[in-house]
């Protein structure tokens, strides 16, 4: 398959990577986050804001009430912390109550929630156990549920879903060694049975989370080429079958209690009826099961964001220092405000996503999926670490200490360690941020894309630039036009304002993106430290608009303005961070910021590490520092 991408000019690394994602890519269905960077504010699909339909928050209800109860009165998640270990009769408890089949449908054994009640159960974990969050999203999110629910066969959902849904616990084993962000390093091999009834499966998969103690694991193999091109195929394994061997459990910084091991696998037979979806179609089952799994991060990060918003309030109500609360002080303030205001703009993302997903199963929610996981996994980061500074030095006392001594044990220090993670894996920030980009970007290869494209002859690079002329002559000017109206029946008037500044704004984000692919044509791909400034203005814009539609429905409710000042504060951080994002930088500045990580990368500035202890052999330098002696 010919990607729309040229990649003649790159070397083979970069070309197999790009060609493999490109050929697991399906067409965008442009959607209204990816309409921010056309310049289109749709307010019919923003407005009014999905919220959860009573009827659905109706359904969720007893199953999330007792969850809730369930976490508080019998999950001591430090004691999980601590020993390393998640007690068996809290899983089978989970288990009993269908928390391993939120969304499997009732006739296969699960509770058939929706996607939103689904995000609020993640919500609730994450305000209270990183490593229960983890065990549970892994399983059903990334793991077998979701690919089986997205891809399986009536056979293959009928074997497995009452398996899976009942707490026989499953997982998602992608990354290898040398495969981590670059799925076309994978090593791992299926080759097919003499008969051609099953598949070998050789090789060994990394930090497979919940590997340690699944039945069911959902593996992605290196399958026999096809007219020369790579295949990746997705598997549903068995860890009963001979030849699966858990090789160790790995252990982290944070989610000490995570089930996540290196997997082996030696000659493991598996029937050509496990494949899902397809030969060839691994990648596409990985990569579509991600899109809709990562939506279970923001949730959760949102979750742990409310409970450190309750404890810094506590805190910052309660500790007196220097003649005042420290709430009061000018700087504790802005935290506790940005806290506050960030904590709205990310559930409001998810709600909204999450709701896309309930109104339609397939919808397209890779770019609002992937705004949400890299805004709100960024966000918490920030939020947890404000919290521990707002504690001062409570926040960094583990909360055993702090109980021995009598105090309040609030877990700062254990909710930083877990959280750290979500920035990396379902999709590092780095790599989310080319993701979106090569989405953003799509529209514009699908129109100009062949212009630039050296395989294909004149002719039709001729006629694809007339097509262009054409289009863009009628797009381009459109984005200077003045926006007149933006969220047309909104009531409250600064929602209104602030919409029309967010049109605005994307306009000025298409104006950006269309500049920058002139001046750079293709070599915009490598122009990582650019296109990360537009994913992150487009990002910000998705967050301030689903915060402004969510605010508006609570005042259209019961004319209640509290989420209007919430939604307000937001609005004018998030305008101030997108005009950042769209400045222009010296491209003298970028450069030189790259001349400089090469000599960094080529040891030239060795002599900076003198005077510290490295793990790596010492080096003899020629030093600035020597030079002065
Ligand atoms: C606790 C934990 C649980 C995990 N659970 C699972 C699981 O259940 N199943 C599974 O398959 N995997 C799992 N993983 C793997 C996880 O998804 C990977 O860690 C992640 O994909 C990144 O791969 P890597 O760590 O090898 O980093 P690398 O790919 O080596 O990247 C290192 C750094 O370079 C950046 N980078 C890489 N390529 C580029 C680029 N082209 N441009 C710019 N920056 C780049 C990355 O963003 C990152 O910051 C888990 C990992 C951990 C630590």
């Amino acid at each position: 398959m010919q990607t729309s991408i040229d990649t003649t000019g790159m070397n083979g690394g970069k070309r197999a990577a790009l060609e493999l994602a490109e050929a697991a890519r399906e067409p965008a269905h442009t959607r209204f986050a990816g309409g921010l960077f056309m310049g289109r504010m749709d307010s019919a699909q923003l407005l009014p804001f999905a919220g959860q339909p009573a009827g659905d928050a109706a359904e969720g209800e007893t199953f999330l009430s007792w969850l809730e109860e369930f976490l508080r009165d019998h999950v001591d998640a430090d004691e999980v912390d601590r020993t390393g270990e998640i007690p068996d009769p809290v899983i089978a408890a989970l288990a009993r109550r269908g928390a391993f089949g939120i969304k499997v449908p009732p006739h296969f054994g699960g509770l058939g929630l929706s996607q939103t009640n689904y995000c609020r159960a993640a919500m609730l974990l994450g305000s209270h156990c990183g490593n229960l969050t983890a065990l549970l999203s892994a399983h059903q999110s990334i793991g077998a549920p979701q690919p089986l629910l997205l891809f399986g066969s009536p056979a293959q959902k009928a074997r497995y879903l009452p398996r899976v849904a009942s707490g026989e616990i499953s997982a998602f084993a992608l990354t290898e060694a040398d495969a981590g962000s670059d799925p076309a390093r994978m090593t791992m091999r299926a080759s097919h049975t003499p008969d051609g009834s099953a598949f070998l499966l050789n090789g060994e998969k990394l930090w497979c989370t919940n590997g340690t103690r699944a039945g069911i694991i959902v593996v992605v193999a290196k399958t026999p080429e096809r007219e020369g091109r790579v295949q990746t195929t997705a598997f549903i394994v068995e860890t009963r079958w001979p030849g699966v061997e858990v090789v160790r459990r790995c252990r982290f910084m944070g989610l000490r209690a995570l089930y996540n091991g290196v997997i082996r696998f030696h000659d493991v037979r598996v029937p050509r009826e496990n494949i899902l979806l397809g030969e060839g179609r691994g990648l596409k089952v990985a990569l579509t099961t991600l899109n809709t799994g990562r939506l279970t991060l923001p949730a959760a990060c949102t979750g742990l964001s409310k409970r450190c918003l309750s404890i810094a309030r506590h805190w910052a109500a309660g500790r007196e220092q220097w003649g005042a609360p420290i709430g009061r002080h000018e700087a504790i303030a802005d935290k506790l405000a940005r806290m506050a205001s960030d904590i709205f703009a990310m559930e409001s993302m998810t709600l909204h996503t999450a709701a896309m997903v309930d109104r339609d199963p397939h919808a397209d929610i890779r770019i609002e999926a992937a705004m949400a996981k890299l805004w709100a996994t960024e966000t918490t980061w920030r939020i947890v670490n404000d919290t521990m500074q707002i504690r001062g030095g409570r926040g960094y006392e583990t909360a055993a200490s702090l109980a021995a001594r009598g105090e309040r044990p609030e877990p700062v220090e254990r909710l930083l360690r877990d959280c750290r993670i979500n920035t990396i894996f379902e999709g590092s920030s780095e790599i989310l941020r080319l993701f979106i980009a090569r989405e953003a970007l799509d529209p514009h290869l699908a129109h100009g894309g062949q212009v630039f494209d050296t395989r294909l002859p004149v002719g039709r690079r001729v006629a694809a630039a007339l097509h262009a002329a054409f289009h863009y002559g009628g797009w381009y000017p459109r984005l200077w036009w003045p926006v007149l109206d933006a969220g047309g029946e909104v009531a409250h008037p600064v929602i209104k304002h602030h919409l029309r500044e967010a049109a605005v704004a994307s306009r000025a984000l298409a104006r950006a993106l269309f500049h920058a692919m002139l001046r750079h044509g293709p070599a915009l791909e490598r122009r990582q430290l650019l296109l990360g400034r537009l994913v992150d203005a487009g990002t910000e814009l998705f967050a301030l608009s689903t915060s402004l539609a969510h605010a508006e429905a609570h005042f259209e409710r019961n004319g209640e303005t509290a989420a209007i000042t919430v939604a307000d504060h937001f609005a004018r951080g998030s305008l101030r961070r997108v005009k950042e994002a769209l400045t222009p930088r010296s491209a003298k500045t970028e450069d030189a910021s790259r001349r400089l990580a090469r000599e960094v990368l080529d040891g030239k500035l060795r002599w900076l590490e003198d005077g510290a202890v490295c793990g790596q052999t010492s080096h003899a330098s020629a030093t600035p520092w020597s030079l002065a002696a």
